[in-house]
């Protein structure tokens, strides 16, 4: 029988690199964007794998996915996947985590630039013929100012070693990894109310989970250098939004570069998008011409290493050791 994997993200027109991974193996491709046709309940139950990207996969639509192997998350964070369901249901999940560790740092230390050299109020200040140095926002020499890193993992090393390179002194708290790590990225390791009173720029960088929802609330905030920006490129949960639009009207923090939101993409009235001293990016941190693809191949081959039998390269979960067995025989491909 041929096997069938359902793309929640695109329409077909869309996906020709995933077919041409899929199409290679003799796979089919069936496409629900956004995981919402009226056909759905049908597609989820003949799908051997699903690929999603942002799309919630509750529990309850796993119920439907009765021959589902894998749900592969083309991208990084994995919060929107009831894993511990997949798990008990014996279904892989996996995401791709090194497809964007150069774009998402570099777009965190542009956000750090932009901020630092107050970048766009100057670019208004030229176009309406203001040609002079904006007093109202002091720039500081970078040499010398601290970075903060909230997180150090592939993207938060990579961050730290950015800013060590343009001369920052660079801090980070991460209470899961050890010396070696902090070492290795050059970064000095302090706690959580240290990092939030010395960071010049805080720049985050964890997963979204249970502990880091709204970690960078009002309290979080009321701690940090009045002349200190935020850079969110994690996830927007990780910030209390409300709390961060009064901390920079009220002064309390300088500014932010924001490239995720809680709901995206935001209402067009959402006032982040008009704060003066926030810039706010669509979500693009990880994009690249070659991280677009690469995310998309490198998926796809993990479906096509499951639906052969074997384990996928970047499992999030171990349906092995949950006492599930995995569907029975490799299935032919
Ligand atoms: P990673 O898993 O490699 O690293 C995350 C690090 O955070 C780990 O070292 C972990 O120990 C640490 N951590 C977890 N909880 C913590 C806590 N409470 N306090 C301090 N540290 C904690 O992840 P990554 O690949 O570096 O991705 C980082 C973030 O970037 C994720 O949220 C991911 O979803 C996001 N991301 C965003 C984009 C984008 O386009 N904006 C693209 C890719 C990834």
């Amino acid at each position: 029988m041929t096997q069938r994997v359902l793309i929640g993200y695109a329409n077909l027109a869309d996906a020709p690199i995933e077919a041409e991974v899929l199409d290679a193996a003799g796979v089919e491709i069936v496409v629900a964007p956004e995981l919402d046709s009226a056909d759905l309940p049908d597609l989820l139950r003949q799908a051997d794998a699903l690929m999603v990207t942002l799309q919630p996969v509750t529990a309850s639509l796993m119920a439907e996915l009765e021959r589902c192997k894998i749900i592969c998350r083309i991208g990084t964070g994995v919060d929107a996947i009831d894993i511990p369901a997949a798990t008990a249901r014996g279904i892989w999940v996996t995401n791709v985590p090194d497809y964007s560790i150069d774009e998402v740092s570099t777009h965190a230390i542009a956000l750090v630039l932009a901020q630092a050299r107050n970048l766009f109020a100057h670019r208004e200040a030229a176009r309406g013929g203001d040609w002079r140095y904006l007093a109202d926002t002091p720039i500081r020499r970078f040499a010398g100012q601290t970075l903060g890193v909230l997180g150090l993992g592939r993207i938060g090393r990579a961050s730290a070693r950015k800013g060590r390179g343009l001369g920052l002194d660079v801090i980070a708290c991460d209470p899961y990894v050890g010396e070696d790590v902090f070492a290795e990225a050059g970064a000095r390791r302090v706690d959580f109310p240290t990092l939030l009173a010395e960071s010049d720029y805080l720049t985050l960088h964890v997963p979204l989970t249970d502990e880091t929802r709204r970690l960078i609330d009002a309290a979080a905030l009321a701690r940090m250098k009045p002349s200190a920006y935020l850079v969110n490129t994690s996830r927007g949960e990780v910030v209390d939004i409300p709390a961060l639009l009064e901390a920079v009207r009220g002064r309390r923090i300088a500014g932010a570069g924001i490239d995720v939101l809680p709901v995206e993409p935001p209402a067009a009235n959402d006032p982040i998008l008009n704060e003066e001293r926030i810039i706010v990016t669509p979500h693009i941190a990880w994009a690249s011409n070659e991280a677009a693809r690469d995310v998309r191949v490198r998926g796809a081959e993990d479906v096509i290493r499951v639906l052969r039998g074997e384990p996928p390269r970047y499992p999030i979960n171990d349906i092995r050791v949950a006492g599930v067995s995995p569907h029975p025989s490799p299935l032919p491909l």
